[in-house]
This record gives structure tokens, C-alpha cells and sequence, in this order.
């Protein structure tokens, strides 16, 4: 399906994995959440495969996601978007921001830079060039407390400044510009992620003001932890999911979401199980307190 400048979007959700190990537990919980949300709005929902940072990614990852997917029943009919095919368009909104003054390259190493990653060494006076720097946006500032859908009002800290890299130095693109650029592009509504990315929301509605485009709903919800209390994933020893074992994997999903799915018969198979939780989709509580102030 095309994506047209003239089309009006209702919703239209996404699920935008990184390719870096196969989906677990916790990711499917994610897909499944921004999935349901999405039928439940009677909206649509798009896969988008986040490969811009290839010493990241594990071979064979992105198409073990997407067959993943599939086996679990959560299948769009909008064709998947890779992230290494907008490479121009990052550099495009790159250059358009340079011009306008609003991006400028920085040479901090890490260790010059404060605990939020920013330049604090006035880089934006010495009109640096492209070769081994950052590029940073000048990100503004004005009001971005916003109300998240599980979370409610969400405070986000008062800065005097911020300046976030938009290109690395290692020739790519942040994961900051590629997300709103392609979430603009493809005229996003609504994005339900984990929580584990809340205190990222800041800086994208930033962005968003900056490129003068009207942001998303967000709903956040509750990652799933390990039996340390930590976020699931590759790194805390989240296993990869069986595909022969989906409906089971989904009603793990399914009780993580917290969803009731009322006492009819058990579903065989894992689309009239999907089919029962659209019916029975609420989002779920957030973990941490509402209205708490994001630290970062
Ligand atoms: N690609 C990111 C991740 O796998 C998610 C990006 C997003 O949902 O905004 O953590």
C-alpha cells in the first residue's frame, strides 16, 4: 500500500524492532500491545526494521523477526520498512537543519561531554566540518511535558540548553533522527513501545518542533523484567521465541498485558486468540508512579 502525501490517517500504528537478536518474551509483548491497539482503533499497523547501526546487528535477525511475527499471527498488509533504505532522507533533514542553522558539528570526544550527552564546549561557535564529528541538532525547548496514554501527564525536566547528535561520527545516522523522520514519513499516529524508552520521548517531540511536524499519541507500556527485575532482552538472557510454541508464547504476551480475555473456550490457534484480545484490549497500568518526573 502507498503512502501518499494526500492520504488521511485515522491511526496507524508501528512496531520497530532493531535487529540485534531474535524477538523475545519481551518484544513480542511490545509488537503485540502496538498490534492490538491498533485493530482495537480499527486502525493500521506497519513493521519498521531499525537497521541503521550494522556493528549492532546479528546476521539473519531482521528476517527471523519478521517470520516471527508471522508464526504469531501479527502480519501487516503495508509493506515492511527498512531503515537502510532512507539513508538519503536522514541526510536530507540533515542538511536541511545545517542550513537553517539549526544542527552543527561537534568534536567532543564522550569524556567532554556532560551526563546527557550534550556539548557543553560551545562547538556551535566553531562552524566545525563534517569529517571524524557529530552532528548535533539544536534541540528547542519550549513546553514538552506531554500526556502519555498510560502514563498520563508526564513532566519532563527543565533544561536550559540541549543538543542531541543526529549523525554520528561513525558516518550514521542516530537513532533520534531515523526514528521521527520515519515516523513523519510514514505518518505515524500512535506509538505504543516499552517504557524503557519514555525518557527518549523528550527529545523526539524536540525534534518533531524542530522539523515543524505535528507529534504522535504515545503509550508506553511496562517492559517485561526478568527475575532480577531487568528488562528483558538479549542482554539479560531473554531466550529467543519458538515458533512452533506461538500461542503459547502469546498468552504469556497476553497475561504480561494483563488482559482478561473472559472465560469462553481456550483458542487453538494464535489468530482467534488475537481475535479475542482486540475485543478485550484496554492498555495496561503503568509500572512506574503516574505523572513521575522522567530523570534524563
Ligand atoms: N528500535 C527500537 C528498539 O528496538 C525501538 C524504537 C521505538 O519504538 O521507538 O528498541
Amino acid at each position: 500500500m502507498s503512502m501518499s502525501t494526500t492520504d488521511v490517517v485515522r491511526y496507524r500504528g508501528r512496531f520497530a524492532p532493531s535487529p540485534t537478536g531474535p524477538l523475545h518474551l519481551g518484544s513480542l509483548t511490545t509488537a503485540l500491545a502496538s498490534y492490538l491497539d491498533a485493530q482495537y482503533n480499527q486502525g493500521q499497523w506497519l513493521l519498521r526494521l531499525e537497521d541503521i547501526d550494522p556493528p549492532r546487528e546479528v546476521d539473519g535477525a531482521a528476517d527471523s523477526i519478521i517470520k516471527c511475527l508471522a508464526s504469531h499471527g501479527l502480519q501487516s498488509n503495508i509493506a515492511t520498512i527498512w531503515q537502510h533504505n532512507n539513508w538519503q532522507r536522514y541526510r536530507d533533514t540533515c542538511q536541511q537543519l545545517i542550513s537553517a542553522g539549526q544542527a552543527f558539528y561537534c568534536e567532543c570526544p564522550r569524556r567532554q561531554q556532560d551526563e546527557l550527552g550534550r556539548c557543553t564546549s560551545g562547538c556551535y561557535k566553531k562552524n566545525l566540518g563534517a569529517r571524524n564529528n557529530n552532528l548535533r541538532a539544536a534541540l528547542p525547548l519550549t513546553d514538552l511535558n506531554f500526556i502519555d496514554r498510560v502514563y498520563g501527564l508526564v513532566e519532563t525536566p527543565k533544561r536550559t540548553f540541549d543538543n542531541a547528535i543526529i549523525w554520528r561520527r561513525d558516518d550514521l545516522p542516530a537513532y533520534l533522527l531515523a526514528v521521527v523522520v520515519d515516523d513523519v514519513d510514514s505518518k505515524v499516529t500512535d506509538i505504543v513501545r516499552g517504557d524503557d524508552l519514555l525518557h527518549e520521548t523528550q527529545r523526539q517531540l524536540a525534534l518533531y518542533a524542530l522539523l515543524e511536524q505535528r507529534p504522535p499519541r504515545f503509550a508506553h507500556i511496562p517492559v517485561v523484567l526478568n527475575e532480577e527485575g531487568k528488562k528483558l532482552s538479549k542482554q539479560t538472557g531473554a531466550t529467543g521465541l519458538d515458533n512452533t510454541q506461538a500461542l503459547e508464547n502469546l498468552q504469556r504476551a497476553i497475561q504480561h498485558l494483563g488482559l482478561e480475555l473472559g472465560a469462553q473456550l481456550p483458542s487453538d490457534n494464535p489468530q482467534s486468540l488475537i481475535a479475542r484480545a482486540i475485543q478485550h484490549w484496554r492498555l495496561p497500568e503503568p509500572r512506574l508512579q503516574k505523572g513521575q518526573s522522567i530523570i534524563n
